[in-house]
């Protein structure tokens, strides 16, 4: 996150007020550069937005007039408008790639609007993972943002002054770069700090009672983590408990850990239960086991992944909230089928010849909109090559919420559910022959 304490900016010697007047992105480094305007600063090569063209702003800090969008556009716009970073780019990206040292970013009056949510995610920081970093993560220019106030005095004496662009940005008129003249001077200094937490994914295995096979294993997941605690949150409940997401698959995992131990046989092939870490920071703990794994992790025939089966919808319930929530005697299935023919046919003749619960496919489709696929940790196992099965309840009222609490679970319909698995998972276990993938995982699913 950003540290204030070394925040420092300096306008023709004259010191600004980190808070009031300025805020920064946690991105390390000092500049001292001739400055650059570049009107709304974002670049659309398919709109004919590319400020910067004929300007040369190699070792410069670029002055912008920005909002969180281009001018003129929405989100969907934006993302439709070809690739990241090539045929569209943030300022940030796009100054840099120019060649810019530094950004200074001019709030819109809807910026200034957000001003303290700005600062907060600022200060909060990002989280991630040591060893899951990308070498680019760290590579942005210093970057502050000015008030519409502080940043008057920018423009004092310039080609335009802030009251001219502020009017010519809300027209449609083009909103053109220029230099800075040369004595006007920006000093800027911004410091990241770090803290270092740990965390860990929790792994057992049941050793199988077959010499060769029990070199194999089915692995069964959950998440143990959930939302944590939000003292900014609205009412009086802080706590984001996760009942559903996903104590109830923590539950279940544990529970067929101990079914297991109570067996009195053990499956052919080894039983890896994993709980992960860091599955709503964005599936951290499936990743970091898929590139760090305990175990051979090409034995590894199959992944069950169990996230969320605690909450079902009441033929009465007309809550439109709970509309796509799935049944007592229901659940989707999500992935069976999507590399392994097998893995498919026996989740699903397991079902049919115990419980028979009413498996519902309707979101066990690459196009499905709601992306479920890409949203719990089977993700990092199936594009790591081995076939997945996904057991989910469906959103519902409480689904990332600090009202998913426990009295709310339908325990009758977790225990089937569980059940269910674990059968599935003896019988995988069992198999002569591990589940063949004979399919290609669908092209749109290997891109989250
Ligand atoms: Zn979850």
């Amino acid at each position: 996150q950003v540290d204030p304490e070394k925040a420092q900016v300096e306008l023709n010697g004259q010191k600004l007020t980190y808070g009031t007047d300025f805020l920064a992105d946690a991105n390390s480094g000092a500049v001292n550069a001739p400055l650059v305007f570049a009107g709304n600063g974002w670049f659309v090569k398919s709109k004919n937005i590319d400020p910067l063209k004929n300007m040369d702003v190699r070792g410069k800090t670029v002055v912008i007039y920005s909002d969180n969008y281009p001018r003129g556009l929405n989100p969907q716009e934006l993302s439709s408008s070809g690739k990241y970073g090539e045929d569209w780019a943030d300022p940030q990206t796009y100054v840099k790639q120019k060649g810019a040292v530094g950004l200074i970013v001019v709030s819109t009056p809807n910026l200034q609007a957000g001003w303290g949510n700005l600062r907060r995610f600022r200060e909060n920081g990002r989280f991630a993972v040591e060893k899951l970093r990308e070498s680019t993560d760290d590579a942005s220019i210093p970057t502050i943002y000015l008030t519409e106030k502080a940043a008057a005095n920018v423009f004092d004496g310039e080609i335009m002054n802030l009251p001219k662009i502020t009017e010519t940005y809300a027209s449609a008129a083009p909103l053109n770069a220029f230099n800075f003249s040369a004595n006007k001077k920006m000093n800027i200094s911004v410091a990241a700090k770090k803290e270092v937490t740990m965390t860990q994914n929790v792994v057992a295995l049941w050793e199988g009672s077959d010499s060769q096979l029990k070199n194999e294993m089915v692995a069964v997941g959950a998440h143990y983590d959930h939302d944590g605690i939000r003292p900014n949150a609205q009412g009086a409940d802080k706590i984001w408990n996760g009942a559903d997401d996903d104590g109830s698959g923590t539950v279940a995992v544990l529970a067929i850990g101990e079914a297991l131990a109570k067996a009195t046989k053990r499956p052919k092939r080894s039983v890896l239960l994993v709980w992960h870490a860091g599955e709503e920071k964005g599936l951290w703990g499936s990743k970091y086991f898929n590139k760090f794994p305990t175990v051979n992790i090409k034995n590894v025939v199959a992944q069950l992944n169990i996230d969320m089966i605690g909450r079902s919808r009441k033929t009465t319930d007309t809550n439109p909230k709970n509309k796509s929530l799935s049944g007592e005697d229901e659940i989707y299935v999500i992935g069976s089928e999507m590399m392994s023919s097998k893995l498919g046919e026996v989740t699903k003749s397991i079902n049919d010849s115990f419980l028979k619960l009413g498996y519902n496919y309707k979101y066990d489709d690459p196009k499905d909109t709601n992306q479920f696929f890409f949203r719990s940790d089977h993700y990092h196992y199936a594009v790591n090559g081995i076939p997945i099965v996904f057991w989910f309840d469906g959103e519902h009222e409480d689904y990332h919420q600090a009202s998913d609490h426990a009295d709310k679970i339908d325990y009758r319909k977790m225990e089937k559910v569980s059940r269910t698995i674990f059968l599935t998972m003896w019988e995988i276990a069992d198999l002569q022959t591990r589940p063949v993938v004979d399919k290609q995982l669908p092209a749109e699913l290997t891109r989250r």
